[in-house]
């Protein structure tokens, strides 16, 4: 089945009851046992650990990413955090240079903390990475298209790196999603989403998910962990995201689609130093993204300003369309300078806006950065 027919129907449960095909909402916290004492028929007990809605979302995630198993979380970051805090110091953890700040604050403070070594690295210079494992190195956490530089990183390459020190290898799928790019076929251990972006898909959900490639020992651990700390989503939020899922093929290609043309657009503009977009020929990862990505080079690009920060900033004050907040990946197109939310320690050029390409027509979005540029 192709991935897009697999986005409309995977975890799909018709009530037997009442023939509903669309999922219903199940609220209830806590799940009758048996006469004997045993769990229910479907296997619930508490809303912690499992439930109905949170069980269709990952039945869905797992479709998607051709995965042994999935678990959905609260947020990006907890999937992220719960999969981190599973591995066993000591050793080494390698992180992007680009990557998600908030990824990047986890392993420097807390990852650090709790005795871990970690190296950041650019995971585009294969040599540095290969440079940067060693028998000490418990995990590498990738992240491409890399938020919020666009830096590509060759799974399938850095995969063999990894499992020839014996490393696990984590992927942050959030920007390309199942639909442009897989993973897990390409040798990653994990894949991981913060389902809050095109998963979700309209800006009004909170959520993440891990997607596994062996349910193996280590999954186990990090489901555990994830119940004993209550990492998992609300039911409304999971109910929100498999409803976002459903329409992800359509939305990626939209997205997709506009922001190719805007990137082609903006390139040619003065007042815009480079455009960073994968899908551009002389994007330094172009290649690796054309064979890797599939359908697509996603719906996020970043512009740096001719003028640094002062022009950066006044350009996104003037854009109308494109609203100056942050995050990313809803249906409506988002622009932010990105280093004024990132964290001491960020590693994003000043002049430097971040931008979500949303699904509204491509001319009014052109139109929008014409009158934004020209002051
Ligand atoms: N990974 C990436 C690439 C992100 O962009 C984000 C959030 O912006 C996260 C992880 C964290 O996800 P969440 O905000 O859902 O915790």
């Amino acid at each position: 089945m192709k991935p897009a027919t697999r986005a409309v129907h995977a975890g799909t449960f018709v009530d037997e009851y009442t023939g509903a095909v669309a999922a219903s909402i199940e609220l209830s916290t806590t799940f009758r046992h048996a006469a004997d004492g045993t769990r229910s028929p479907a296997g619930f007990e508490y809303i912690r650990e499992d439930n109905p809605n949170q069980r269709q979302l990952e039945s869905a995630l797992c479709a998607l990413e051709d995965g042994a198993s999935a678990l959905a979380f609260a947020s990006g970051m907890a999937a992220a955090a719960t999969w981190l805090d599973a591995l066993e110091p000591p050793g080494s953890v390698l992180i992007p240079k680009d990557v998600y700040h908030g990824v990047r604050r986890y392993a420097r403070e807390v990852l650090a903390a709790r005795g871990f070594e970690i190296r950041e690295v650019d995971f585009s210079d294969l040599g540095a990475v290969e440079a940067s494992i060693d028998g000490s190195t418990r995990a590498l956490w990738c992240e491409t298209p890399a938020n919020p530089q666009l830096t590509v990183t060759d799974i399938a390459a850095v995969a063999i790196l990894a499992r020839a020190k014996g490393a696990k290898l984590a992927v942050d799928n959030t920007f390309a999603t199942p639909l442009l790019q897989s993973p897990l076929a390409l040798g990653a251990d994990v894949v991981m989403h913060s389902s809050t972006k095109y998963l979700a898909g309209h800006s009004d959900s909170l959520g993440g998910a891990l997607v596994f490639a062996s349910d193996d020992d280590f999954a186990q651990r990090v489901r555990d962990r994830r119940t004993l700390a209550g990492a998992v989503p609300a039911p409304f939020n999971a109910w929100l995201t498999l409803r976002g899922i459903r329409s992800l093929a359509a939305r990626m290609d939209w997205h997709c689609r506009n922001a190719q043309a805007l990137a082609e657009w903006l390139v040619a503009q003065v007042d815009i130093a480079a455009v960073l977009y994968p899908g551009l020929p002389d994007h330094p990862g172009h290649a690796v993204a054309a064979r890797q990505m599939h359908g697509g080079f996603g719906g996020m690009l970043s512009v740096r300003c001719r003028g640094g920060r002062e022009a950066a900033i006044a350009i996104a004050g003037r854009l109308r369309i494109f609203a100056n907040a942050t995050s990313l990946g809803g249906v409506e197109s988002l622009v932010e300078h990105r280093r004024s939310v990132e964290s001491a320690g960020s590693n994003t050029p000043d002049d430097l806006l971040r931008v979500s390409v949303g699904i509204e027509h491509i001319d009014d979005l052109i139109a929008d950065w014409k009158q934004a540029i020209a002051g």
